[in-house]
């Protein structure tokens, strides 16, 4: 019997261990014990996108409690139909790991120490230097001609933005006046 791969985690969570056991024609021989629990049962299951390379393969992440506990291909992806590369596979260590950083570290010029900030500073704090530099290093005219760059900032893009996110950061970059605009996957 053929079953795809939704219909059979919809199977395993929401019916009976003797349910599937049918739904795939397992020996009655075999006891509901025997069977170990899919991980993934009982799960909220959200798709997104690899953030490693330029491919952008598509993944399900599968949370219970607002904890993740799996991530793998998604097999309705046009990209990559379930599969994933050695690195797309380990992303759920990228996610579930005590030596990742969730808060913010700052280490002033000169500093030997981090110090630890909130997420507000951090935002303000770069709102700040963006704006200190572009007005230090803006061009309007050269040459009596209008320029309006910024030849202080670069901008470089990741394979974590999607479509719509690299159009708004593009956006945003041109109306500072950066010329210095480039993606990770060009380079
Ligand atoms: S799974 Fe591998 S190939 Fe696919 S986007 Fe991630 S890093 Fe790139």
């Amino acid at each position: 019997m053929k079953i795809s791969r939704r219909g059979f985690l919809g199977a395993a969570g929401t019916g009976t261990l003797g349910g599937v056991i049918s739904l795939f024609g397992v020996p009655k021989s075999v006891k509901a014990a025997e069977i170990p629990e899919i991980k993934t049962v009982q799960t909220t299951e959200s798709t997104t996108i690899c953030p490693f390379c330029g491919v952008g393969c598509g993944l399900i992440v599968s949370a219970r409690e607002g904890k993740v506990i799996n991530i793998e291909g998604d097999p309705d992806h046009p990209i990559n139909e379930g599969s994933l590369c050695s690195k797309g596979m380990a992303l759920y260590q990228l996610a579930v790991n005590e030596r990742r950083l969730n808060k913010v570290k700052y280490r002033a010029p000169g500093s030997p120490e981090w110090e630890e900030k909130s997420w507000d500073w951090a935002l303000t704090e770069i709102a700040k230097r963006v704006k200190k530099t572009r007005d230090a290093t803006f061009v309007a005219k050269e040459d009596g001609k209008i320029v309006n760059r910024t030849n202080g900032i670069a901008c470089l893009g990741g394979a974590a933005l999607d479509n719509e996110e690299c159009y708004l950061y593009s956006k945003f970059a041109r109306s500072l006046g950066v010329t210095y605009l480039e993606h990770q996957a060009r380079i």
